[in-house]
């Protein structure tokens, strides 16, 4: 019998296709923004300045400072050029660091977003904001920071690194995975995530074979889409919870931790999960869905072991004490043991379940 279930989607308007950013003064002018202040990372500060200038008179500046986790102090400097140049709308054009800029200003002045993804992380499809002050980061769920409108130019994807976007990718399938065994799943969501994960097993090695091929940009940027309104729709579990405990704990880079931690996290809840996990297999068209993500993670080049993204061997007992310490919904309960086993196969690169 169908399990009971409420479903409550977000309201997003989405503008996917080639060239797509060209849209974004008409975004705009739908959302009645006539200031947009332009976001990025001081990386793609150059992407910011070219996209300020395609907005004409929309654009009332750039500001170019958005790093990884939110640091408040940034938002606060960012708060004060939005007031300072009178901005009325917002405009991101990266990935979940630039996002995340975004929705921490609209949290502060609800002003309405309009995000250019240049990632597959999936923050642009969620109300979560993760904001980090004083070195403690902290998550809220908050209709503030759902970005109004979402541009998916897969042009704007062509120039990410294939290592990132291997890593990138499988921050994505990550998602899909802990929604097809959250809580508060159905079947809309699990359609997404079976088939964001398909587009991703499809897409990724053809991108790290050849980072401009546009078909399979396309495909994987699709996949960020879906991916990202899982992570939006439903409750993560332990490999969400693991990674922030993680990245947190050791500044570890996000997109690869989620790589590295992926197979392992499926190996730990795959007992658990029979049903979740014989639609990952399909989608990843493998027999064992814990093994299949871990090839797949060596076949196009992802992190697989914990320590080469620089955790300390020492670390491994602490991460273990801080993962255990707050209690979370997990399809198989949290045990000691078989946790540490978990980060010291991760932190090793063993495969996973060994
Ligand atoms: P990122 O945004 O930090 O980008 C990593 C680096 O790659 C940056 O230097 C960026 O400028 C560069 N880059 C991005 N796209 C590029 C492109 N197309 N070409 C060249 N360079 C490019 O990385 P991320 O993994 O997308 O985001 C990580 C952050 O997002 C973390 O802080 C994480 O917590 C947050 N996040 C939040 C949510 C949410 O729902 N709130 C979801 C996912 C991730």
């Amino acid at each position: 019998m169908m399990r009971a279930f409420v479903y409550e989607a977000l309201p997003s308007r989405i503008v996917f296709g080639p060239g797509a950013q060209a849209k974004i003064p008409e975004e705009l002018d739908r959302l009645g923004v006539r200031r947009a202040l332009v976001l990025a990372t001081p990386q793609q500060a150059a992407s910011a300045h070219e996209t300020a200038e395609m907005l004409k008179g929309r654009a009332a500046g750039v500001f170019a400072e958005a790093k990884m986790h939110t640091p408040t102090d940034i938002t606060e400097r960012a708060m004060e050029t939005v007031r300072a140049l009178g901005a009325d709308g917002l405009v991101a054009i990266g990935g979940g660091s630039t996002t995340g800029l975004a929705k921490a200003i609209a949290l502060r002045a609800d002003l309405p977003q309009v995000v250019a993804p240049t990632t597959y992380a999936g923050s642009e499809m969620t109300n979560i904001l993760g904001e980090t002050k004083g070195g403690v980061k902290t998550t809220i769920r908050d209709r503030r920071v759902l970005p109004e409108t979402v541009v998916y130019d897969v042009d704007l994807t062509l120039t990410l690194p294939p290592a990132l976007s291997a890593a990138s990718g499988l921050n994505a399938v990550a998602h899909a995975m802990e929604a097809l065994y959250a809580p508060d799943g159905n079947p809309i969501i699990a359609l997404m995530a079976q088939e964001g994960v398909r587009a991703f097993a499809q897409s990724l090695p053809r991108i790290v074979a050849n980072p401009t091929d546009p078909d399979a940009r396309s495909e994987a940027l699709s996949g960020a889409w879906l991916c990202g309104a899982c992570l939006g729709a439903v409750t993560m579990a332990l490999h969400h919870k693991l990674c922030h405990v993680l990245g947190g704990s050791f500044d570890l880079p996000h997109a690869e931790t989620h790589a590295v931690v992926l197979p392992h996290a499926a190996a730990y809840n795959a007992p658990a999960t029979p049903e979740a996990m014989a639609r990952l297999s399909r989608a990843l068209q493998v027999e064992d869905a814990p093994r299949g993500l871990y090839d797949l993670a060596g076949r196009i080049g992802a992190p697989r072991a914990l320590r080469d993204l620089g955790m300390p061997a020492g670390g491994i007992a602490h991460a273990v004490d801080l993962a255990l310490a707050n209690p979370y919904a997990n399809p198989r309960p949290i045990e000691r043991e078989a946790l540490r086993r978990l980060v010291e196969a991760a932190w090793e690169g063993a495969p996973p379940g060994t």
